[in-house]
């Protein structure tokens, strides 16, 4: 059941030929970033390790609660000295936000369509749902136990990965993995409570603020959010808050895709997509320099928010008719 990469065992070398770890992930980390971090601190301070995780963005709230979180080391730039760095869940080293991790033997677990390589090792999988998925398979070659934390937080990276379990990501290895974490002691109903229902009441009426707001193109299958620092500040909520917005439109029938928009800064956005089944929204946020997932992707544009909007509602139309997303 798990994956017979050859680069499992060129890691597996390379971490027990070390002691000093450092593991990063991406910025503005999510539940996935989270989790395969912290499963793999445990699994090497298993093996008698001395493992710093470093990230560049704190974690979101609601995953504070889960073991080991609360302790990530939030900095811009790697302080001290290590054997090898971890790098999960980044396509690109840049997407760490942490500085010098490049100093030291880079391994890179990730499973990002587009990974540039940047490891001495380097671990791609396109397959996995989650980048815990990989850790999971990881874990089982260390020949380290799944104990509770790890299992907690492999479990939560692909509870979150998989937008609780409604991508097209999801295959038989998914559930594999979740029966083994349930074994393992993870209680999901705990796990979703502590994700999904804990949320302060700024989030809700910002929501609900940016929901009212929302447009649906001409055809009916697309719905475009919208979000800048004014509105946000009316509905006493921030953007951190609205983690997990975007996947409530997909959740009407006819809505094939979502583009959320936040401004940055004037005219700079960072756009945030979704979409349901076959649709390639990964492609759409290539297009315009982003990447991500299949049915979850991401871009970062410049320029008048109209223009803006009709320039990416052509392109996800193109996606959702299954011609080729180009310029
Ligand atoms: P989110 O919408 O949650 O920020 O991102 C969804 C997915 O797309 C994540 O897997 C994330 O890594 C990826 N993604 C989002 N924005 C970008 C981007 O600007 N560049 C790249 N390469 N990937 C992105
Ligand atoms: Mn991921």
């Amino acid at each position: 059941m798990t994956s017979s990469a050859p680069e499992i065992q060129q890691i597996v070398d390379a971490i027990r030929g070390r002691q000093r770890f450092v593991l990063s992930s991406h910025f503005r980390p999510d539940g996935d970033s989270i989790g395969s971090q912290l499963a793999m601190a445990y699994a090497l301070r298993a093996l008698g390790k001395d493992v710093v995780v470093v990230n560049a963005d704190a974690a979101p709230p609601p995953l504070m609660a889960f073991p080991g979180v609360p302790d990530i080391r939030i900095a811009p730039a790697i302080d001290g000295d290590f054997d090898a760095a971890i790098i999960m869940e980044c396509g690109d080293i840049g997407r760490t936000g942490v500085a010098g991790l490049d100093r030291f033997f880079v391994i890179n677990i990730d499973h990002h369509p587009g990974n540039t390589g940047y490891g001495r090792i380097n671990w791609f999988d396109a397959g996995a749902a989650a980048c815990g998925e990989m850790v999971f398979d990881l874990v089982r070659a260390l020949g380290v136990k799944l104990s509770l934390e790890i299992a907690t937080h492999i479990y939560l990276a692909i509870l979150t990965d998989t937008g609780s379990f409604h991508y097209s990501s999801i295959s038989t290895r998914t559930f594999d993995i979740c029966h083994e974490a349930l074994d393992a002691g993870v209680d999901p109903v705990l796990v979703a409570r502590n994700v999904y229902d804990s949320n302060n009441m700024g989030r809700l009426k910002l929501f609900g603020a940016v929901l009212s707001a929302m447009q649906i193109d001409g055809t009916g299958r697309i719905a475009i959010v919208y979000l800048d620092h004014e509105m946000a500040r009316e509905a006493g909520g921030t953007y951190e808050d609205t983690e997990g917005l975007i996947n409530l439109p997909l959740t009407v029938k006819e809505i094939q895709a979502v583009v959320f928009f936040k401004q940055a800064e004037g005219e700079e956005y960072r756009v945030s997509m979704r979409s349901k089944g076959n649709i390639d929204i990964g492609a759409v946020a290539k297009e315009f320099g982003g990447g991500g997932h299949k049915n979850a992707a991401g871009c970062t544009v410049n320029g008048a928010i109209d223009a803006l909007q009709k320039l990416l509602l052509e392109k996800i139309e193109q996606a959702i008719d299954g011609r080729p997303v180009s310029r």
